[in-house]
């Protein structure tokens, strides 16, 4: 490739998601990543990075797997298209949907597709509103999710989400929909306030946010077992249980949102499996096919699928690419992947700890607050005073420090605000868990001695 004539097209022509253009420019343009080889990276500029994010949390198979090609390629000679409207199926999707029905246990026997986890989030409000609809008066309509949720840029899946920014941008959230306290120890406990107790008071944020609204409005809340871009929040062990005995004292659907805890993250298939949550619906996409093409689903459990097709007949939704046959057949084979290398019980069993132990060597830095870790998710939590938990004023600006110094040694870490994130592929060895949290160590070291000029 002439890599400086594509980075100076991509200037000239594209405009970037989530990404400050104007500076993009000033730093020489886009890196231009031109492949990928298991959690490695190469660009345009001869850098090999380790790749801690696994793309956006999605390539969880690692990169280069030939056999995910090779799915696509059989499936596309064979029937590149066909539409799952007006009564027809292709095979892939059959046999995925049965797949998935299978790692999710009994109470869910069907999936609706989409292609992007923010469409399977708009699938989601349409499913709960066709529901009470369905049920009867009372229709309630509300749904609850949390501050710093994300759960997509849709106009319907960014209301759902609690991005503010990303509400102010657009005059959002549509009317419908109402944000309660995230489970974030860290950042919203009280002095002396213990882990159990706060998840407790987070939870029932959420009943004092029904009770204020009037439980016959309320139709579900919403939250991912683990918020992912919010800042891996890990809740307190006592935040899910008590959200779950909530939703059934007032008869709320309960959406878990796997888009990032499906598919192996968190140790188990699914992050309610994990977390011990029993939701009704169960938004998933990324891992689903390790973002080799793009697709989503909502798995839908039989109590609700009892009301829409028993009461209701159809379903009345639907995308030109639900169940695309391509993206199935890569799905299917993704899936064959991980079971036969095992790469679930290796999160769980053996890189899941590992990276526990190794990321908690970081707790003694002098600008670590506090660190989490569940299955191959992390979190690391910089701030001004670590007694005292309290953040550097304008929050971002120091994530962002780390996050260009671990950048410079071809390392790829998030900064959401100031928690530095990892969300590595699932076939990280240890050695390579090492690197990751060396990377870490001298990044937050570079950004100390930043902060002290
Ligand atoms: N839900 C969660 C939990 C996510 O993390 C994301 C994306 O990061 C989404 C939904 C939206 O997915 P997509 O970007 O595929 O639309």
């Amino acid at each position: 490739y002439d890599i400086e004539e594509l980075k100076r097209l991509d200037m000239a022509h594209h405009l970037h998601p989530f990404t400050d253009t104007k500076a993009l420019g000033k730093e020489g343009g886009a890196r231009v990543v031109t492949r990928a080889e298991g959690c490695y990276l190469y660009d345009g500029d001869g850098n090999k990075m380790l790749d801690g994010m696994a793309g956006l949390w999605c390539v969880n198979v690692g990169y280069g797997r030939a056999e995910l090609a090779e799915a696509a390629y059989r499936q596309m000679l064979e029937l590149p298209y066909y539409n799952t409207f007006f009564k027809s199926a292709t095979p892939p999707v059959i046999e995925l949907s049965a797949k998935v029905s299978s790692l999710m246990g009994d109470e869910f026997n069907h999936l609706f597709y989409s292609n992007s986890g923010s469409e399977a989030n708009d699938t989601v409000i349409r499913l709960v509103r066709q529901y009470w609809n369905l049920m009867g008066k009372p229709y309630k309509k509300t749904i609850i999710s949390r501050w710093n949720a994300y759960h997509g840029s849709t106009v319907a899946s960014a209301s759902l989400g609690g991005m503010k920014g990303m509400h102010k941008q657009a005059d959002l959230p549509i009317p419908g929909i109402t944000h309660v306290m995230q489970p974030h120890w860290f950042d919203n406990a009280e002095e002396g306030e213990s882990k159990e107790d706060f998840g407790k008071r987070a939870a029932h944020a959420i009943e004092q946010r029904i009770l204020e609204l009037g439980p016959d409005n309320i139709a579900a809340f919403i939250g991912e077992p683990i918020q992912g871009a919010g800042g891996v929040v890990i809740p307190p062990s006592t935040y899910w249980p008590e959200v779950q005995r909530i939703c059934e004292k007032y008869d709320l659907l309960l959406i878990a949102d796997e888009v990032i805890c499906g598919f192996g993250r968190t140790g188990s298939w699914f992050g309610h499996q994990t977390l011990g949550i029993k939701p009704d619906l169960v938004p998933m996409a990324k891992g689903m096919s390790s973002g080799y093409l793009p697709i989503s689903a909502v798995a839908v459990s039989d109590k609700i699928t009892k009301v829409l097709i028993d009461k209701g007949g159809e379903f009345t939704h639907g995308y030109t690419y639900s169940g695309h046959p391509a993206a199935c057949a890569v799905a299917l084979k993704n899936i064959e992947i991980m079971e036969r290398e095992h790469l679930v019980e290796k999160v769980r069993d053996e890189t899941g700890p590992y990276l526990a132990e190794k990321l908690a060597t970081l707790a003694d830095h002098p600008l670590v607050g506090e660190v989490r870790t569940l299955g191959l998710l992390g979190a690391v939590e910089i701030c001004k005073d670590k007694k005292t938990r309290q953040r550097f004023a304008d929050v971002g600006k120091v994530g962002t420090m780390c996050r260009d110094h671990i950048m410079k040694l071809n390392t790829v870490s998030r900064a959401c605000g100031d928690t530095m994130v990892v969300s590595p592929p699932l076939i990280i060895e240890k050695e390579q868990i090492d690197d990751l949290v060396a990377a870490l160590r001298q990044a937050l070291d570079a950004t100390a001695a930043d902060v002290e000029k």
